[in-house]
């Protein structure tokens, strides 16, 4: 028909015409499962409801009686029959689900006489009452839009007169009583009692169009972002009613075709016997365990297990099924993918490629990468947490503790001078979302899962947790109160984005529990990329945590580090300092003999891999005391009489040292220009370290890389005049000699305009995209966050931070050009990144769709190679 097809007629891949539900319901009769028959008003007809002014699409009524008499035909029931009834229920359901949305009415088809049949057909009274007054409250509440407090109350009532707590314990007696109540109630409001089935059918038909435009559905699909495109209208499934409610053999249930917590691979679920489908989700009776049905139908059990794997394979997507077993029959009522757990979704995915029922891409393409990143976020340590001060909903995972402050702007100072904070307040706006970059959590005490705050918070990757109530938030004092309880600006909390909790103080948190699927889904995934996954790590400890995530080397250790050590700084500044070349070179060999020892740890944890070292590369300053400081001392020792000449030339060289714009500044192959015995004495380090673990035996693959550069000629010397010679003596010292390569950074505009020459002498390049996002952008990157950024997002001059996210349009294409340029004259040198875009997901897209395999790597920091690992797998299918 135009607008009636019935599930023998449809086709169940076509969801936007016939919806989630019914396309389910036609799969499962296509695979000769038992479903009781049914037709589907497609969702045409319920766009015409609307184009037309809310009304009936001419026709359709007629399209609808020719429908229920087949159903009629193939059940042997009829609509309105007092002996043998049809009864149906009339269900929503669009092409994505809507959970709980929209309107669904069931048991239509009763009335005062049709009873009688149904009481015949399940041969039980009681039951067909059961379902009467059930079928009065449901269509009096959505179809006449009568409060639910109306029929709830009576039957309330009921049940205290006959002195039962549970509903299948009122007596038939009791439940006459109620069917009567509820008809006066209809007969109060609207003057009749509502009992012609073909009317009942076509009021809930429209009940059901009504409920696509009802303000929670058009809420969720907003906030789902659901347009036209992905749904149009709901379509309406009509479907023959089975009963869970006939007898105490008779029961209605959900299972899943595996534990959606764990991925166990077993039937999971409950049913409740003697009940209809409402019961289970409302939680009016305790359910039973599926296994008890084993031991209870064993051969129903058999059947749904059969069924429930049979529609899994099908569909390859673990199944969350609902059933109706009618005095010991089985009925598949309706089937859908599984919402799971993270870590049950990437279990799943790596049993079902072992179990043949997916491909190796299938499985990698089946896990979303949040969801490795939310496998991997800390969590609360349960056993050190005690009571929590209070909860609100868990907005955005994590855990974290940090220092409360009630501004935004107080959030950008404090973490100015290095705290920890966690912004607190009553609610959030678009102005304030410098303060979530400057606070490593959110906490609200208004708003809900989809506010500003949580959306903002998940955007970024902060922990939020929202709408915690009972905090009372004074901004004029800074104290926030839970009760008697105060906290004061400074004070520390704890927030659990995963459960909504908030604690008092420093809460200990835990690396999450990885499985071993984890590890084997993420090997999975590695043998399908044309991407290898470098980490970028600094320490001992980040070269661990790399290797155990799975990153196949190190695509930049920084080692700035290295100077800042305790024992290292006052040497350093003294090379700093001093003006002669001869003085520097000695304090610089005591340095390198310290430095050595870092290599030598982080090398040998890295053996095997590539392991890229980056040249010092911050502006000097940073490593000498604060000028204003200096000028304050002095200034003090002058007025005081006694002036101090070591401090005053301390002070003459810091203002020497000092820079207008220090980022394109005196800093990287500049500084290697300017002090040739600091890039000297880190290559000793470097090699001699190598050195040595190659005398025990341990094979290394060294990459020197030279940071900002912007002209070949810098390479050139630093390669020739520094690398070249030092390699020489320190091979010359041991007697022995290791390979090793020569690289550079791509960080500088004018080094990706002469990549070609660059190419020539260099064996890799690595793109350092946070100055390279600064230099195209002329933004400068320290400061962005907390001046214009979220003001250029809100008002959307930027679609997002081309810090966090690569800019396609100007970074990544001048990448592009770079890398063709360097590929032109040098088609196999090895091109990475290295910037922190390396381990976000959508640079990664990006990446992959401007460059592809222009790029060798992706270089990640420790936590975020999971997830890149699984991006660039994904990418390369
Ligand atoms: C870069 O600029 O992208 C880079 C990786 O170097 P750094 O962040 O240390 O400047
Ligand atoms: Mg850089």
């Amino acid at each position: 028909g135009k607008y009636v097809l019935t599930f023998e007629e449809a086709d169940p891949d076509d969801v936007k015409l016939i919806g989630g539900k019914a396309s389910s319901l036609v799969l499962m009769t296509r695979l000769g499962l038992p479903v009781p028959p049914g037709i589907i008003i497609t969702t045409r007809a319920c766009r015409e409801y609307y184009d037309r002014g809310e009304k009936l699409p001419e026709g359709l009524m007629d399209e609808v009686i020719r429908g229920v008499k087949y159903l009629e035909e193939k059940t042997g029931y009829k609509l309105g029959d007092p002996d043998k009834p049809l009864l149906v229920s009339v269900r929503s359901g669009a092409a994505v689900s809507m959970p709980g949305m929209m309107d669904t009415v069931l048991n239509v088809g009763l009335n005062d006489k049709t009873v009688y049949g149904l009481a015949k057909r399940i041969n039980n009274e009681h039951g067909a009452y059961d379902a009467y007054r059930r079928f009065l409250a449901m269509f009096g509440r959505i179809v006449l839009g009568i409060p639910e407090e109306e029929f709830n109350k009576p039957l309330d009532e009921i049940k205290r007169k006959y002195g039962v707590k549970e509903d299948p314990e009122i007596p038939l007696e009791g439940l006459k009583e109620l069917v009567e109540i509820y008809k006066q109630i209809f007969i109060r409001r609207f003057g009749k009692v509502f009992d012609d089935p073909w009317e009942q059918l076509k009021l809930s038909i429209e009940a059901v169009f009504k409920s696509w435009n009802s303000p929670r559905a058009r809420f969720y699909r907003e906030a789902n972002k659901i347009t036209p495109e992905i749904a149009d209208c709901t379509a309406t499934a009509i479907v023959t009613m089975v009963f869970g409610n006939a007898d105490w053999r008779s029961a209605t249930g959900v299972v899943f075709s595996r534990d959606p917590a764990t991925g166990e691979n077993k039937l999971y679920g409950e049913y409740l016997p003697y009940a209809q489908g409402e019961d289970v989700v409302a939680g009016i009776r305790t359910p039973k365990p599926i296994e008890k049905l084993k031991e209870e139908m064993p051969e129903v059990y058999e059947q749904l297990y059969n069924g429930v794997k049979l529609i899994e394979k099908t569909k390859k997507e673990v199944q969350d099924v609902e059933f109706t077993i009618e005095k010991g029959k089985l009925w598949f009522l309706q089937t859908r993918n599984a919402k799971m757990n993270p870590l049950a979704v990437l279990k799943t995915r790596v049993d079902m490629y072992k179990e043949g029922m997916i491909t190796k891409e299938e499985a990698i393409m089946g896990v979303k990468p949040e969801y490795i990143l939310q496998m991997l976020y800390p969590r609360i340590d349960e056993s050190k947490a005690g009571k929590p001060l209070t909860k609100g909903i868990a907005a955005s995972p994590g855990a974290v503790s940090g220092q409360a402050v009630f501004d935004p702007d107080r959030a950008v100072e404090w973490s100015k001078t290095g705290k920890q904070v966690i912004l607190v307040r009553e609610e959030t706006k678009p102005d304030d979302v410098h303060g979530f970059y400057a606070s490593v959590g959110v906490l609200t005490s208004r708003g809900g899962a989809t506010s500003h705050a949580a959306v903002v918070a998940r955007a970024i990757g902060r922990p939020a947790v929202v709408g915690a109530e009972a905090l009372q938030i004074d901004y004029g004092t800074r104290i926030a109160r839970v009760g008697d309880t105060v906290i004061k600006e400074g004070d520390w909390i704890t927030i659990d984005g995963f459960t909504g909790s908030v604690y008092l103080g420093k809460v200990p948190t835990i690396e999450p529990k990885l499985p071993p699927e984890f590890f084997e889904f993420l090997d999975m995934a590695d043998s399908v990329s044309v991407f290898e996954i470098r980490a970028n790590a600094d320490t001992p400890d980040d070269a661990t945590i790399s290797r155990r995530f799975g990153a196949k080397g190190i695509g930049l250790l920084r080692t700035e580090r290295m100077f800042r050590a305790p024992g290292r700084l006052d040497l350093f500044r003294k090379v700093i300092l001093s003006d002669n070349p001869g003085e520097r070179r000695e304090l610089l060999d005591q340095l390198a003999e310290m430095m050595k020892k870092d290599f030598l740890e982080i090398f040998e944890i890295m053996e095997g891999y590539p392991i890229t070292v980056r040249l010092f590369d911050p502006p000097l300053h940073e490593f000498l005391p604060n000028f204003e400081e200096l000028v304050t001392e002095v200034t003090r020792a002058r007025t005081l009489g006694k002036p101090d000449p070591e401090k005053e030339r301390l002070l003459a060289r810091v203002k020497a040292l000092m820079e207008a714009n220090p980022m394109m500044g005196h800093r990287g192959v500049r500084v290697g220009i300017t002090y040739p015995e600091i890039y000297a004495a880190q290559v000793k380090a470097i090699l001699s370290a190598a050195l040595e673990l190659k005398r025990r035996g341990k094979h290394l693959e060294i990459q020197i890389m030279i940071p900002q550069v912007a002209e070949v000629r810098e390479l050139e010397i630093i390669i020739n005049n520094v690398v070249k010679p030092t390699a020489e003596e320190v091979f010359k010292a041991y007697g022995d000699s290791i390979e090793f390569k020569i690289g550079t950074m791509m960080e500088t505009v004018r080094s990706c305009l002469t990549a070609d020459k660059i190419a020539k002498v260099v064996d890799f390049m690595s793109f350092g995209t946070n100055d390279l996002t600064q230099a195209v952008f002329s933004f400068s990157r320290d400061d962005v966050e907390n001046k214009f950024m979220s003001k250029y997002l809100e008002l959307g001059v930027l679609p997002y931070d081309p810090f966090v996210t690569i800019d396609e349009e100007g970074v990544a294409k001048l990448m592009k050009v770079a890398i063709d340029a360097a590929r032109s004259v040098k088609p196999d040198i090895e091109i990475g990144i290295c910037g922190e875009h390396g381990g976000d997901p959508d640079s990664i897209k990006i990446l992959a769709k401007v460059v592809g395999r222009g790029l060798n790597y992706f270089s990640a920091s420790p936590y975020r190679v999971p997830v890149a690992r699984l991006v660039a797998a994904q990418e390369s299918l």
